[in-house]
């Protein structure tokens, strides 16, 4: 029995089954390379999922997460912690303004979200609103309400009844969107890029026109930065593609490049809303996690990695383009945040042998396979992946 059949075999009977799961186990990465525990190297175009922005083992985060761990692991939220209070006041000048909270994962961050908006609601106009609008092919989290927030029907199915708040219209549809926010709604939650969706772009029209109806009729913008933040699109934020500023940005898989935090980050007047005992955590925001994403967006920056995004991002659409375009229907995606459409529904096929060939990508639909990188991939890297991949999907197309 070699080292990955015996995990696999304990993993299957001792692990609950929520994962469809790849043939593979790994053990290493560095950069955007992981290894197997066959010793096989990979090419890591996912990088979780947009999450291991900075690449694998980045020693600067290492050492961030090395020196706090041996330093302070866990105190009550009941107490102050430096890490903390540095990274809310670093996402504050990120952003050039709001307050934090911070959750352990992305649909914490969104039900933080969610409750602050019906909160400021209250407080804003006498009585609490509930109604939430949200777009259909969105991905907001598995928690309940997270999961009704979601505008993905077949992921509602076995978990009826759910939270009944969530009103969900055609992204980028203005007229729906006018239609469904009404002197209920609390919130208008929103991703720029839909990642889970299959990387769909809202158009700058459709959120300018959400930002307009939301201080028209006395709605919170909130922006779900989760997968598409802090770099991953060209952009810090991918709001910022469409000009528009919101009231509530949410934050995670890029923020601790691994390590499990959360964000949610509200405009003074909005956060305002909150006093002690409306929400907490025990582990959110702990000094280890804020050490490590304190070092991420210490990379981000010195590293250009930004700026790096949107290049490398163009290169990637290009190359794809160039080499595949006569196969596929469509290259389409903002920064390192890229999906390639097929004509057929070859995506999951195409994963797998793409695995077996060293590479790691992952098929956001049934018909389409998402890229997204770690932000410090090289030019050469981009150039193997592809290298890799045409075969593939010259086999299958
Ligand atoms: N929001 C968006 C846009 C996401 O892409 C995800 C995860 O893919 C989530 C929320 C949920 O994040 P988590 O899995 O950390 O709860």
């Amino acid at each position: 029995m070699t080292a990955f059949d015996d995990i696999r075999a304990r993993d299957e009977r001792y692990h609950m089954r929520t994962y469809g799961r790849l043939p593979v186990a790994f053990v290493r990465g560095e950069g955007a390379l992981l290894w197997d525990s066959a010793g096989k190297e990979y090419l890591d175009f996912l990088s979780g999922i947009a999450v291991v922005s900075v690449g694998h083992s980045h020693p600067a985060v290492v050492e961030a997460v090395r020196a706090q761990v041996g330093t302070l692991t866990h105190v009550s939220n009941l107490f102050y912690t430096e890490p903390q209070t540095l990274l809310a006041e670093r996402l504050h000048h990120l952003l050039g303004w709001g307050r934090s909270f911070f959750a352990n994962s992305g649909a914490e961050a969104n039900e933080c979200a969610l409750k602050l908006a019906r909160k400021w609601s209250a407080k804003a106009h006498g009585t609490p609103r509930s109604a939430v609008v949200a777009a259909l092919g969105s991905f907001h989290g598995r928690t309940f309400s997270t999961l009704a927030a979601t505008g993905q029907p077949a992921k509602h199915g076995p978990f009826m009844p759910l939270p009944a708040w969530f009103a969900h219209i055609p992204l980028n549809d203005i007229d729906a969107l006018e239609a469904a926010i009404t002197d209920e709604t609390s919130a208008v939650l929103l991703e720029a890029v839909q990642g889970e969706g299959g990387v769909r772009v809202a158009t700058p029209e459709f959120m300018a026109a959400a930002r307009k109806l939301c201080d028209e009729r006395g709605a919170v913008l909130v922006i779900d930065e989760v997968q598409t933040g802090l770099g991953r699109t060209g952009r810090w934020f991918a709001f910022e593609h469409a000009g528009v500023e919101p009231d509530i940005v949410t934050l995670a898989k890029a923020l601790g490049n691994g390590l499990p935090i959360g964000a949610c980050i509200a405009r003074d007047e909005v956060a305002d809303a909150f006093g002690p005992g409306d929400h907490a955590t025990t582990f959110g925001g702990g000094p280890v996690v804020c050490a490590a994403a304190l070092a991420v967006l210490d990379v981000i920056e010195k590293e250009g990695l930004v700026q790096r995004s949107a290049a490398m991002g163009e290169h990637l659409v290009a190359l794809l383009t160039e080499r595949l375009g006569d196969v596929v229907v469509e290259v389409r995606g903002l920064g390192l945040l890229v999906a390639m459409e097929l004509a057929s529904d070859a995506a999951a096929a195409i994963v797998t042998d793409a695995l077996a060939a060293g590479l790691v990508v992952n098929n956001v639909a049934p018909n389409a396979i998402r890229f997204a990188p770690p932000l410090v991939v090289g030019k050469d890297e981009v150039a193997r992946a592809v290298e890799i991949l045409e075969p593939i999907v010259r086999r299958h197309a």
